[in-house]
């Protein structure tokens, strides 16, 4: 095998006891050459993150206040941490130093990016790695945006001098030499940019989590893990809500053809699920990898008489969105009718000047914003070579006693889309789920 780059996340990092299962996963195979790390999270549920601490301390600042009494708590996350490893390691000098970061306005960015710094610190003197600080191998350009070559190259020469290395995540610097971070959970990113770089022949993502599972298992009872996902359903599954993995995370070593593999640090026994970018196989007896779903859409529905031969109609309802800053999710069309999904929170400040934009552009027959709309994608890259399986997504729905609104099948045959009644979502996920796995 050859070698791993591994990610943990906040939870696997949260005390010292996660620490030590940390380490005793990367000491396990030593292939596992690089490890990227995120703040403490969660000890348990009402836990607050470190991040979310840091970024406290910022508007604290913002607001005049006094930040000393709640920084020490910060400071007693990282010291016991510390402490009850047993090491002998002192942090103080970089505590005051960022202390004083904060409270000199050093920005918000500079404020959240110290808790995967000091953790990677304590991670890297525990483990006798390496430290490689992100803030001189992660670029972003002057517009904000992630500079994925220069990174690249520097971060493979920087990777060259070191066997093995801890790497914080979420951030980097900024041309005039800022700090400045991803977005929310972007030390996955950073995971992805570090196995590119070092051409790793696997990602390794653990979390908290045995990977990803076939449906939320806030709706359905006990979901089957996935065992292996392709990226492009993947795509349609966190688009639709699953989430375990930020997004980003998937372009950098898509594009490599890397697969990631999501493990829990909880569980290091479980296999996990394997995101590769293509397979031949697919789970003969599901057919289907996954389903998930979102509330809280409108249809916009218009309808008007020889709509389809009027050029140019589409084009002009969808201007009518673009200028009120309105993107649309799917746009499922008849011969004289054109549906619109958008999301109703942002369809909602500008309902009525909408319908009056729209009836100016195309003069319709009528115009109608419904609300209460639940999208459900089934997504499986088996379902193209299984006869029937959209007669069985649409029979489960109905022995469910669910009406369906609309039906949405992408050209590309991953994934069957049907709109239900918001209150009708969890009796369609679970009546579906129940038909595909026995
Ligand atoms: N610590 C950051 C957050 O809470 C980044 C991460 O954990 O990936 O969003």
């Amino acid at each position: 095998m050859g070698l791993k780059v591994v990610k943990f996340g906040g939870s696997s990092l949260a005390d010292a006891e996660q620490f030590r299962k940390v380490a005793s996963i990367v000491k396990a195979d030593p292939n596992r050459h690089y490890v990227v790390a995120s703040a403490p999270g969660k000890r348990f549920k009402d836990d607050v993150k470190v991040t979310d601490m840091l970024y406290r301390c910022y508007e604290m600042v913002k607001n005049h206040e006094d930040i000393t009494e709640y920084y020490a708590q910060i400071c007693e996350r990282y010291n016991g941490i510390i402490r009850d490893l047993g090491m002998s390691f002192d942090i103080s000098g970089e505590l005051e130093y960022i202390k004083n970061g904060i409270q000199h306005h050093s920005g918000r960015d500079f404020a959240a990016s110290r808790g995967e710094y000091l953790n990677s610190l304590i991670l890297a003197k525990f483990l006798g790695f390496g430290f490689i600080d992100a803030e001189s191998v992660v670029f972003f350009r002057d517009n904000g945006s992630f500079d994925e070559e220069k990174t690249n190259e520097e971060l493979k020469k920087e990777l060259a001098k070191y066997e093995y290395a801890v790497i914080p995540g979420f951030y980097g610097v900024m041309p005039n030499g800022t700090i400045k971070t991803f977005s929310r959970g972007g030390s996955d990113i950073t995971g992805s940019i570090v196995a590119r770089a070092a051409e790793a022949e696997l990602y390794e993502n653990w979390t908290d989590v045995s990977g990803f599972l076939m449906a939320d298992p806030r709706i359905v009872e006990d979901p089957a893990p996935i065992k292996e996902i392709t990226y492009r359903e993947l795509r349609e599954l966190s688009y639709m809500g699953a989430s375990v993995l930020h997004e980003d995370a998937i372009f950098p070593v898509r594009y490599a053809g890397i697969p990631i593999n999501i493990r829990n640090t909880n569980e290091p026994e479980a296999p996990g699920t394997m995101i590769v970018s293509a397979t031949n196989g697919y789970d003969t007896e599901k057919i289907i990898t996954g389903v998930a779903g979102k509330k809280g859409l409108s249809v916009i529905t218009i309808e008007k008489d020889m709509m389809n031969a009027e050029i140019g109609f589409g084009r002009r309802v969808l201007e009518v969105l673009e200028d009120h800053g309105i993107s649309f999710e799917h746009l499922p069309s008849g011969v004289d009718t054109m549906s619109v999904v958008v999301s109703t929170a942002a369809v909602d400040a500008h309902r009525e000047r909408v319908i009056a934009s729209i009836n100016r552009a195309v003069r319709p027959d009528s115009v109608v914003i419904e609300d209460g709309l639940a999208l459900l994608a089934v997504v499986g890259r088996g379902m193209v070579k299984a006869k029937g399986t959209a007669a069985r997504v649409f029979n489960s729905v109905s022995n469910a006693d669910v009406n369906i609104r609309m039906i949405d099948q992408g050209s590309s045959e991953l994934n069957i889309i049907i709109g239900v009644e918001e209150h009708d979502f969890e009796k369609a996920m679970n009546g579906i789920y129940r038909e595909f796995v026995k």
